[in-house]
């Protein structure tokens, strides 16, 4: 286990993870384990309260969910922005990565839509990178944050001609980590613990592990 520096969360203390995705959850879950924080989700303290995502980059979108659910619970609370920017749609979907295909679209119809728009492109033109950024926010007893901090994690490939494999989540089926030659494994058939070694949220990850060390 990895200490804690002071002003941060104690050992044992809830901190509030401000996402509905289980996946999210379980990976930070994972790579943030050797802190003994007790990592709740919104769903699991009953917060039924929704944030619009209005920012223009993750970094905002990360300290707007991050202040915001802290301010409402009053816990450390930790947000994860994240999604895809491919070279061929000038860094689309982005921010957007997550209503690509429509509001309330599915994983499945996000990915074809993405196929659908890098179709006949060859693997050089398909260039990708996935982008997390996570943010900390800790707030006063007022409900005044008191300090706020984030991390960025990138991870670099490839779209893929065609969905593979049933593990990750999101665009993982797709995704062609640059390590895998053109048309190798995607992440979706990467195990957890290979995609927690390169995976954006790992990198992010770190980084903000190396400000909670102690
Ligand atoms: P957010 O909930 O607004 O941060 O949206 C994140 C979007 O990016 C969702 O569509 C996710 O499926 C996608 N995404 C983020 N991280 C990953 C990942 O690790 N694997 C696959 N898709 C991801």
């Amino acid at each position: 286990m990895r200490d804690v520096a002071p002003g941060f969360p104690r050992p044992g203390d809830r901190v509030l993870v401000a996402t509905r995705s289980i996946h999210k959850l379980r990976e930070l879950r994972e790579l943030l384990a050797d802190f003994p924080l007790d990592l709740v989700s919104l769903d699991e303290m009953g917060i039924e309260d929704e944030v619009t995502e209005t920012g223009r980059t993750f970094e905002t979108n990360a300290r707007l969910k991050a202040t915001a659910y802290a301010r409402l619970s009053g816990l450390p609370t930790l947000a994860d922005d994240s999604g895809l920017e491919v070279d061929a749609l000038g860094g689309g979907p982005g921010v957007r990565t997550r209503r690509y295909a429509g509001e309330r679209a599915s994983d499945r119809e996000n990915n074809a839509k993405l196929l659908r728009a890098l179709r006949g492109l060859p693997p050089e033109q398909r260039r990708a990178h996935y982008v997390c950024v996570l943010a900390l926010a800790l707030p006063r007893q007022d409900g005044s944050i008191a300090r706020l901090l984030t991390a960025r994690g990138t991870c670099r490939g490839r779209i893929a001609l065609s969905p593979k494999g049933a593990g990750g989540f999101g665009y993982d089926p797709i995704f062609e980590p640059a390590s895998e030659r053109p048309g190798g494994r995607t992440l979706g058939q990467w195990s957890a613990a290979e995609k927690n070694r390169i995976s954006h949220r790992a990198r992010a990850a770190r980084g903000m592990a190396r400000r909670l060390a102690g």
